[in-house]
């Protein structure tokens, strides 16, 4: 168990997490960086106001530099989702998508922002009377109902299995799956009747969701509607570490100058550290979040 305990783990590798992985490791802290390079909102860009780069250069190019980098000081890659996090006892636990389980005396969410939503008729309009975005928020207000999840990716498998526990029935929607063996299996495994192959074309209903309709032509009737894109959200995983948003919008999560957030351990850095979503801000709080978790873990191990 005690080899397995990181000194920092980071959830994403954008340029936030990357930028936070160089600085740990190169502080010989032990560093384990969770996440997928493509779903970096930099990913696509082509950047032409990163300091230094005369020249556009393109995002891809500049993340998969920042990973050797940061592989060059031996942090370590799981190119996976991370779908459940804990704090307990002044160490934090998190567990991947194919159900692996990893500790670190200090955490750095670096996970971006997801500006994901379908897009689609009713959505908007029915946002908090049955069309959520966090299950883990708000899978008790439908205690017995029916209702359905939206999603490729592990948010929406993970997302819809835990729905299991409250709701009567739970419909997965989903255009092809893209997730791991594991949670594919548990996934096959359980009660979710999963309709493939197709996507929402509308989300139904006066005052409350009363159903959606499928791009296919068929219609579910379902109370909830779950839109689940991409992997967790830092709402979900933050909701477990009783993580402080601001005030204003609930988007972004609070931290001071040393990018330390209301939870002592526990870092933000990056896009879902604020505005504005710029690659510059976002591997300068990654450098203060490496360092200052990096040096919060030494003191740990050495008290
Ligand atoms: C089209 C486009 C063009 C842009 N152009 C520019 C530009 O020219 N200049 C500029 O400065 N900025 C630009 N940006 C903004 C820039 O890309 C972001 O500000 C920057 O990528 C933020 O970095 P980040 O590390 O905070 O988040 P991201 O780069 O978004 O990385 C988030 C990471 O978190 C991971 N993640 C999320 N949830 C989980 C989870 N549950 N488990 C594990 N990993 C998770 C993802 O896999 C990803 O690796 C552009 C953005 C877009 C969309």
């Amino acid at each position: 168990m005690r080899e397995d305990l990181y000194d920092v783990a980071i959830i994403g590798c954008g340029p936030a997490g990357l930028q936070a992985a160089i600085h740990a490791a190169s502080k010989k802290a032990k560093v384990v960086v969770f996440g997928k390079l493509r779903k970096s909102s930099l990913y696509k860009a082509h950047v032409a106001n990163y300091c230094c780069y005369e020249k556009p250069i393109s995002g891809k190019e500049i993340l998969e530099t920042g990973r050797k980098q940061a592989e060059s000081f031996d942090a370590a890659f799981v190119d996976e989702d991370i779908i459940h996090t804990k704090n307990e006892n002044s160490l934090f636990s998190l567990v991947t998508e194919s159900g692996e389980n990893f500790t670190s005396r200090t955490l750095v969410l670096s996970i971006g922002v997801s500006r994901k939503k379908l897009g689609v008729k009713g959505e908007k309009r029915l946002v908090g009377r049955g069309v959520s975005y966090c299950v883990d928020c708000d899978a008790n207000f439908f205690k017995g109902m029916d209702v359905a999840v939206v999603g490729n990716e592990s948010a929406a498998v993970t997302g819809a299995l835990t729905l299991l526990s409250y709701a009567r029935t739970v419909h997965l929607i989903c255009r092809k799956l893209m997730v791991t063996n594991i949670l594919y299996d548990r996934l096959r495994n359980s009660q979710v009747k999963v309709v493939e192959d197709t996507w929402v074309k509308e989300v139904i209903g006066t005052e409350e969701v009363e159903g959606v309709l499928l791009k296919n032509g068929d219609t579910l009737n379902v109370h909830g509607v779950f839109v689940e894109l991409g992997a967790k959200s830092a709402l979900e995983l933050a909701a477990n570490l009783g993580v402080v948003f601001d005030a204003e919008t609930f988007s972004f999560i609070e931290t001071n100058k040393k990018q330390e957030t209301n939870i002592p351990g526990l870092y933000a850095a990056g896009d879902i550290a604020g505005k504005p979503w710029q690659i510059a801000k976002a591997v300068g709080e990654g450098c203060v979040a490496g360092i200052e978790a990096a040096e919060y873990a030494k003191k740990l191990a050495d008290s």
